[in-house]
Parts: C-alpha cells; sequence; structure tokens
C-alpha cells in the first residue's frame, strides 16, 4: 500500500544544534525505517524540522513499487540541487527501493548526493553524521520508534518482522529490491515491543512485505501465530495488527489465533489482486479465485466480526473486459470493507515489463474509477450499520479540532470532546457515517488501558 509523502513532525525550539529532516514515500515498511533513521539522529544530538532548508541532514526514503512513486522520490532529489548549492555544508541521503543494485548510476545522475544507502543499512548514516560513532547502541536492538527525545510520542508503530520476500510476482519489484526473506528473532521483536510499550505505545502493527511468512528461516521454525502470541504477552499493549499477508500462506492456525487473542484485532489485509484465475497465473500470485474465496470463508466463519481489506491491480497486462469484470464481480460479492485499487504500471526488471503494456491508459482510469465507484458505495453501507452502535476506538491524535482513532477493525473514526484523549481507548457511540469516516461521541472509557 502505498501512503504520501511524510515528513517529520514539527521543529522542536532549540538553538546551535543540528537538524535532520527525512523525507518518506512508500509502505509502513518505509515509515518504520525513516522513523528507525529519526530515533539514530536523534540520539546523535540531532532535532527534526520540517523545513528541509533549515536542516543540516535530509534523508529521502524512496519507492518504486509503482512508476508515480518513483517519479515523485526522483523529482524530490532532483529538487534538492538548488539547495545543496545554497549550504553545502548540507549532508543529502538516498535510500529505499530506489537505491537497491542502483547506487553508480544514482551517483552519475545525481551527483551532489552524498550518501546512497540501502534499506535497513543504518550503520551507514555515520557517513554524513559522523556524531553516530560516539553513540553507544546495539542497532539490532535499537527498535522503531524508540525516540527518547520525541516531546509527543507516538500511540500506535510500525514494528518490522520480517524483511525481503521469496514469491516473485510477475508485476513487482520489491523481491528485487529488498531480496530473500529475514525474519528477525522472536525475542528481538518482543523485546522491541515492550520497549515501545513502556514509553505509552499501545499498538502495535507486525510488518513485513509478506508478514505471514514470518519464521520460516529461524530455527525451531515458529510461525506469525507464534509470533503474535508471544507479543500479546507484553504488557500495555492493548492492539495487535499486521501487514501484509499473502493468501498462501493464510493458515487454519493463524486464522484460529486471531480469534482467540483479545489483543489481535479482527481485521484482516489480503491483496487478492485480481478476480480472475487466467490474469493470477500471469501474475504468478500461486493460488486461485476459489482458494481465495475459501480462505475468506474461513476467516468469517472463524473470526465473528472481522474486518477486510484488499488490493487491487487493474489493467494488467492482457487484462480483458471479462477478466476485469470478474475482479468487479468478486469484490461485490466478498464486500470488502477497504479495497486499495492501483492501475498497473511496468517496473523494469519485472517479469510483466516484458510484455506489452497493452491495456489502454484511459482504459486503466475507467477501471481504476469503476472500483473506486463500487468500493464507495460498498464501504457507505458497511458503515451505516454503526450508526447507534457503540465502538472501541484506540484515539492516536487530534486532526482539524477533533479526536481522531481507529476501531478494532481500522475504521477511521472521530470525536469532539474536551480534554486529553491521546493514547485512551474509548468507547464512541456512532452517529454519522460516511463511506470514509464515522463520527460519534464519547460514552466511556476503558480505564485499563491507561496503564502502560
Ligand atoms: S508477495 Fe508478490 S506482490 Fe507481495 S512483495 Fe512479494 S513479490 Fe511483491
Amino acid at each position: 500500500m502505498l501512503v504520501q509523502p511524510r515528513v517529520e513532525p514539527m521543529a522542536e525550539p532549540d538553538i546551535g544544534v543540528k537538524r535532520f529532516h527525512i523525507w518518506t514515500i512508500g509502505c509502513q515498511m518505509n515509515e518504520a525505517e525513516s522513523a528507525k533513521a529519526a530515533a539514530l539522529l536523534r540520539q546523535a544530538g540531532y532535532l527534526p524540522t520540517p523545513v528541509e532548508e533549515e536542516a543540516d541532514v535530509i534523508i529521502v526514503n524512496t519507492c518504486v513499487v509503482r512508476q508515480q512513486a518513483e517519479d515523485k522520490a526522483v523529482g524530490h532529489i532532483g529538487s534538492l540541487a538548488r539547495l545543496k548549492r545554497r549550504k553545502p555544508d548540507l549532508r543529502i541521503a538516498v535510500t529505499g527501493c530506489l537505491v537497491t543494485g542502483q547506487q553508480a548510476k544514482l551517483a552519475e545522475r545525481f551527483p551532489y548526493v552524498d550518501l546512497f544507502y540501502g534499506p535497513s543499512e543504518f550503520e551507514r548514516l555515520v557517513e554524513i553524521a559522523p556524531e553516530l560513532r560516539e553513540v553507544d547502541f546495539d542497532l539490532a536492538e535499537l527498535p522503531h520508534y524508540y525516540d527518547e527525545g520525541q516531546s509527543d510520542p507516538d500511540v500506535t508503530a510500525f514494528v518490522p518482522v520480517i524483511y525481503g520476500c521469496n514469491f516473485v510476482c510477475s508485476f513487482c519489484i520489491v523481491p528485487y529490491r529488498r531480496g530473500r526473506e529475514r525474519s528477525r528473532p522472536m525475542e528481538q521483536v518482543v523485546t522491541e515491543v515492550r520497549r515501545l510499550a513502556a514509553r505509552g505505545v499501545k499498538e502495535v502493527t507486525l510488518l513485513g512485505q509478506t508478514v505471514n511468512a514470518y519464521g520460516h528461516d529461524l530455527p525451531g521454525q515458529p510461525d506469525l501465530a507464534d509470533l503474535l502470541a508471544a507479543v500479546h504477552e507484553v504488557e500495555g499493549i492493548e492492539r495487535i495488527r499486521f501487514l501484509t499477508s499473502h493468501p498462501k500462506y493464510f493458515s487454519d492456525k493463524l486464522i484460529q489465533a486471531i480469534a482467540d487473542l483479545p489483543k489481535v484485532c479482527e481485521h484482516v489485509n489480503l491483496p487478492v489482486q485480481s478476480g480472475d484465475n487466467e490474469v493470477l497465473r500471469r501474475m504468478r500470485r500461486t493460488y486461485t479465485v476459489e482458494y481465495y474465496r475459501e480462505r475468506i470463508e474461513k476467516i468469517r466463519e472463524t473470526i465473528p466480526g472481522v474486518t477486510l481489506s484488499t488490493d487491487i491491480i487493474v489493467g494488467f497486462p492482457g487484462e480483458t473486459e471479462e477478466q476485469f469484470r470478474a475482479t468487479y464481480r468478486l469484490l461485490e460479492e466478498i464486500q470488502f470493507d477497504k479495497v486499495h485499487v492501483a492501475m498497473y504500471s511496468p517496473r523494469p526488471g519485472t517479469l510483466s515489463a516484458r510484455w506489452e503494456d497493452d491495456v489502454p491508459r484511459q482504459e486503466k482510469w475507467r477501471r481504476h474509477r469503476a472500483i473506486e465507484t463500487l468500493q464507495e458505495r460498498i464501504c457507505r453501507e458497511r458503515n451505516l450499520r454503526y450508526i447507534g452502535t457503540t465502538v472501541e476506538v484506540l484515539v492516536d491524535g487530534m486532526a482539524k479540532g477533533r479526536w481522531r482513532g481507529r476501531t478494532r477493525g481500522n475504521t477511521l473514526v472521530f470525536f469532539e470532546a474536551p480534554g486529553e484523549w491521546k493514547g485512551r481507548l474509548v468507547s464512541v457511540r456512532i452517529t454519522e457515517a460516511s463511506p470514509w469516516y464515522l463520527l460519534g461521541e464519547p460514552v466511556g472509557e476503558r480505564v485499563a488501558a491507561l496503564a502502560s
């Protein structure tokens, strides 16, 4: 899932201190890695600034999953040339999927960039922030989002648990840029979650490109269900989520773990990508529509009240109108709570990039719009069912003067109320619903959630 470019939060007042600015685009893994880079720079005495012109160090964290994300990242790196000319002491680093295997080419194209480092190569940050040499930390143990200096700590945090991907979906660049799967040892993940809980984090999202492949490369081969059970034991953590799953590994054991572990939220993101078996075969997704449907039935039957989201690609090479309609029908049938839809764009180096990109751009747009329109109707209908009910919301902050949080099913909720609500688990009675969010009023609080 693609997220919009994000920058570090507001600057904190401090004169004479070096400052950093991080620009991030792409998936939650990128967000987690930017947060870890931020934590490291803070440990070295730097403070964040939202203003690039004020920064001594700038990190650009890139994504190449879609052409649009790559264009934005490349455009942003290009825009820094002028700033570097004005401030020759400025140190610029570029990381993320754009960098893997491309360092020499990029260095030629952007000679003013001081450092290109691959995903997770945090030790190389010392090349632009030499103060890091003086800091005593164990990189493997230093948690993502572990940021002592942050004045307004986050309530939710991403925790990468497995890097890379062993699948070879024909449209996807990730395996070429992120490498083979590498799971973090279970104790390391649990230690990180404990430290996050100790500083007020209430909800963790365990991350992986294929998160449910977790553990097969570790001694004893624990799996994601085992990891969820271990994280469930951490005191202070109230909610656990995980992203992104592959249907092939969505086992009965994992489904049962979600049903049995109260802290694991009843929300499953399971990308289907297409509702047609021939397209799925050419995508090299390794499952059929029938298999996917059976997994969804099992999930719904085992986990009461579960919400579901999925990812779709429209306009894949050779996708006919009939094949597109099969996807449309599948969405109508399953009634997902959320659908992320993307138009296919060829990624150089992938298998499908060798095939003709033969669905015209306008037609891709039409299919994209059709899915969005359908999903808007489904979401509206699904959200209307919440009116008059009371849902549990973990408040993670404010937006436009209202408190904002999510239900266990991952639906966005806003409410207005005086006082400080961030970090609280609140019962909210829903009064209004739109396809994208719910509005309500607080009617109670789960007090146990306040203990961290
Ligand atoms: S499972 Fe497929 S789409 Fe997902 S990261 Fe791996 S190769 Fe890419």
